[in-house]
This record gives structure tokens, C-alpha cells and sequence, in this order.
């Protein structure tokens, strides 16, 4: 029986991992390997290992980078002390963190300087989140679902903002919005709210490809957090869906039990991970391919002036 494959667009790289991924390049060419890059530059074991093979080595923390070195910093964004860590260390730094995170940044010190308690929506130990937290520590309340909400106390319930982390999944963040707007009618945010373009556009493809599909298969790492997400909205718009770094992580048997596969993949993941799994399921029977389209993105971010 032919199988219908449906792809979702956008999907993969947006302009943020693109820009991140240049920039260790880029350092690798100018200041020649080894350029150590603090983290995962992306959240991809497939780019991880690509740069490695370059001359990058990735490290947990600025304080394994020896004194005096280049230290790339991941698009995921830092706490203020990890640049005050790599300028005691005396490490050139070239900061690879997405402008949109850097947005939620400025966003958390603004706050912090009006002496508001900021609630954090997002997934705690998450690196963005880390960084976020980290401009405000002692002001900064993280929150994960709506339930977290009821349980918390602020010093001043009129002096209190919200910001979040990029890449959450829209629904069940307009729901802990909703709670925390319905316990703090006086709650500060940014105008247009904090995830990303790139994760929404990845998010209502995967509702139009959901919609249709028996099966999606979403490509990407297990810490990708924009990835998980889609994983999620595919299964809440009625669709079997699971999360796979590549081809490998394919079962048979769910292609066999499938007429209408839809795939897509995360915001770090390669374009030649998704034509993997599409050669997959075509090795196994004859397909029919479709993309399905709902954006198109033009989005790009100008290099750090260090590298570019
Ligand atoms: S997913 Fe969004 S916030 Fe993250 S790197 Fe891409 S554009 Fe930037």
C-alpha cells in the first residue's frame, strides 16, 4: 500500500541555530582549533559531533576552558556570572546566544530594576531557563504548569511580571499566563509574549500535518526542547507521534500501521536528518510526498561583530 508522507513547513533550522552554528565556524577560522564552546551550541548530537570533527571542543563549563582561550557560548543564552567566570579566566568571548533570547534578557533586568517578582514560565534545569533565571536570581520564581501558580507568594502581588522561555509550546502557555494573570490582574509582560517565531511556525505546522496524519514523526534530539514540544502538540491534535534523532529511531511497525505519516523537526535539527527518515520509509514501501506549508520564513540574524 502507498504510504502518504507529509512535511511539515517550516521545520528545522531557524535563523538563531543557523547563526550559531556560523559562529563556531567562524571562530574555528579565525582563531583555529581548539575553540571550546560552553554547552551544546545547539541542542543536536548530530551538529555536536559535525563541529567536534572541525575543532570545536564542548565543555559543561566556562571554568574547564584553560585561561586565555576562545570559549563560544551556546545559543541558549548564560547567566551574568558566567561571563563574569570567563573574564576571570581571561577566555575570548564570542557570544553565540540567539538575539530572541537575549530579548527575554533585557526583558528580566527591566523588571528586576522596577523591583518586580518575575515569574519564569518554563521547564527548570532547562539551559535558557538557567540564564534567564540568572539576571534576577533572588527575584525570579520559576513556573512550569498552571497548578504552580496557586502555591506561590510574592512580596508585593501589584509589583510582579512574567516573562518565558522561547521555545514552549503556545496552548499550555496561554494557560499558566491565564493563571497567573487571574491571581495578579496587575501582571507585567511583554507586549507579544516570548516564544519565538520559529517555534511557533514549527508548532501550527505540526497542527496542519497533525490533522491529517495517523503517525507524526518528529526529528530531534530528547533535549530539545522545541522538539519535545512538537512531539506534544502532534499527540494533542490527535496524531501517534514520537521523538527520533534520526532514522535509526524508527520502528517498522509503525510505518506498517500508518497511511498518512507526517514528519518534521526541530529548530536544531538538519535538513539531511529529515531526508533520512524519509528515504527510511520509502525503503520499507512506495510513498507519496507532500509538504505541507503554513509560513514562510525570511528571518535572518546578523553575526556578533567578533566573528563577522
Ligand atoms: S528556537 Fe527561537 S529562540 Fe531558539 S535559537 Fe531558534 S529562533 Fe532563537
Amino acid at each position: 500500500m502507498t504510504k502518504t508522507i507529509l512535511l511539515a513547513a517550516p521545520r528545522g533550522f531557524c535563523a538563531g541555530v543557523d547563526r550559531a552554528i556560523e559562529v563556531v565556524e567562524r571562530a574555528l577560522e579565525i582563531h583555529g582549533p581548539p575553540v571550546y564552546v560552553r554547552k551544546q551550541i545547539v541542542h543536536n548530537l548530530h551538529v555536536v559531533r559535525g563541529l567536534e570533527a572541525k575543532g570545536a571542543v564542548f565543555v559543561e563549563s566556562e571554568q574547564e576552558v584553560p585561561e586565555g582561550s576562545v570559549c563560544v557560548l551556546s545559543a541558549h543564552g548564560v547567566a551574568p556570572t558566567v561571563y563574569a567566570g570567563a573574564k576571570e579566566r581571561n577566555l575570548t568571548v564570542v557570544d553565540a546566544t540567539c538575539p530572541l533570547v537575549t530579548k527575554v534578557h533585557v526583558e528580566a533586568r527591566r523588571f528586576a530594576r522596577q523591583g518586580k517578582t518575575i515569574f519564569l514560565i518554563g521547564h527548570a534545569g532547562h539551559e535558557e531557563v538557567e540564564g534567564t533565571f540568572g539576571e534576577a536570581p533572588g527575584r525570579t520564581i520559576i513556573v512550569d504548569r498552571p497548578e504552580d501558580v496557586a502555591g506561590t507568594e510574592v512580596p508585593d502581588p501589584a509589583n510582579v511580571a512574567f516573562v518565558s522561555q522561547t521555545t514552549l509550546a503556545l496552548d499550555e502557555t496561554a494557560e499558566v499566563m491565564g493563571a497567573l494573570r487571574q491571581r495578579f490582574p496587575l501582571i507585567s509582560s511583554s507586549a507579544k509574549g516570548d516564544i519565538c517565531y520559529a517555534s511557533q511556525n514549527r508548532q501550527n505546522a505540526v497542527k496542519a500535518i497533525a490533522a491529517r496524519s495517523d503517525l507524526v514523526l518528529v526529528v530531534g534530539s530528547t533535549n530539545s526542547s522545541n522538539a519535545n514540544r512538537l512531539v506534544e502538540v502532534a499527540r494533542d491534535n490527535g496524531a501517534e507521534s514520537y521523538l527520533i534523532e534520526d532514522e535509526q529511531g524508527i520502528e517498522p511497525g509503525w510505518i506498517d500501521a500508518a497511511g498518512v505519516i507526517g514528519v518534521s523537526s526541530g529548530a536544531s535539527t538538519p535538513e539531511f536528518l529529515v531526508q533520512r527518515v524519509v528515504d527510511f520509509v520509502a525503503g520499507l514501501h512506495a510513498v507519496e510526498v507532500e509538504e505541507v506549508e503554513v509560513a514562510v520564513e525570511s528571518v535572518r540574524f546578523p553575526l556578533p561583530s567578533s566573528v563577522g
